[in-house]
């Protein structure tokens, strides 16, 4: 069984328990990451951990631990679970209360849980063959920036993508493409990438931001702007990303193909790069 960390104490996931009162289990209200560990080491720690930052001062939960606290937390998970590449779960709640009151109680003591899973990346076939997609409209919140355990919308929308044999949700608000239910998604027209911009409507993703890093490093004519549902629907690639997707081609969108309806040439490129720099950066050489 794997080793997790809850409120200071490393135990086994199976011994873990939190309160009923806990207003994560109550209300979802609480923050979380994932982040991906290669070779025992964590990927983009300081990112993640930024961006928890930012989503606990947003929900107005003060983080309960500095950078360092963070990194020493969930170095120890990682060392005390068994595989060389995990990803690394970590969730902080507004903690339990007597009384069930959507207000926040008065006396916060916060729910820490950090557990570790295998990592299991996208297996060769799958990117062989990229994957089928569906699309929906995109009735989240206006914060999706925010990495909160709210996470019924994304659920509800990765399902309708399950229930047809799919692999994920492409996401469209008012006519523009927003981000996948659980990833973020790129686009490639006439040998450019194209991404749409960070906002309250989509996850700043890290795979988003190693992508757009590797196509510069790679003189990849790329451009970060919005994108109209009807270019996603004549793009000549399609790509989701995510920390444990890494970059994974969309051959089908609603049935119909994606260019070739087989992984593009970028999407193939693009998938090498992050490869090396998985092995190299990551693994640390
Ligand atoms: N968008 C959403 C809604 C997500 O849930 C995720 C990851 O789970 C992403 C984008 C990709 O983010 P990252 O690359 O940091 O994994």
């Amino acid at each position: 069984m794997s080793l997790c960390y809850l409120n200071g104490r490393y135990l086994p996931l199976g011994e873990a328990s939190v309160s009923p009162m806990d207003r994560g289990f109550l209300f979802g209200d609480g923050a979380y990451e994932v982040i991906p560990v290669y070779s025992r080491r964590a990927f983009r720690l300081d990112a993640h951990i930024e961006r928890l930052g930012n989503t606990l001062a947003a929900i107005r939960l003060p983080n309960p631990h500095s950078a360092a606290e963070w990194s020493a937390i969930i170095g120890e998970v990682v060392d005390r679970n068994p595989w060389d590449d995990q990803s690394v779960y970590l969730q902080v709640t507004r903690g339990a209360s007597a009384i069930r009151s959507h207000a926040f109680p008065q006396v916060v003591r916060p729910t820490v849980f950090v557990m570790s899973e295998a990592l299991v990346t996208p297996p060769a076939a799958q990117r062989e063959t990229g994957v089928a997609c569906v699309s929906a409209a995109d009735f989240r919140w206006l914060r999706c920036d925010l990495k909160t355990v709210a996470l019924l919308a994304n659920c509800l929308l990765r399902q309708h993508a399950v229930d047809q044999g799919c692999a994920e949700t492409v996401l469209f608000r008012d006519g523009f493409l927003t981000e996948g239910a659980a990833s973020n998604i790129f686009m490639v027209k006439d040998g450019v990438l194209i991404a749409p911009p960070k906002s309250h409507l989509m996850l700043p993703g890290i795979t988003y931001d190693v992508v757009l890093e590797l196509a510069a490093r790679h003189q990849l004519p790329h451009v970060v702007r919005e994108i109209l549902e009807d270019e996603v629907r004549n793009a000549d690639e399609l790509w989701l990303t995510s920390s444990t997707k890494e970059v994974l081609p969309i051959t089908t969108l609603d049935g119909r193909a994606v260019g070739s309806g087989q992984p593009g040439p970028l999407a193939r490129q693009m998938h090498g790069w992050y490869q090396d720099f998985k092995n190299t950066v990551m693994r640390g050489g």
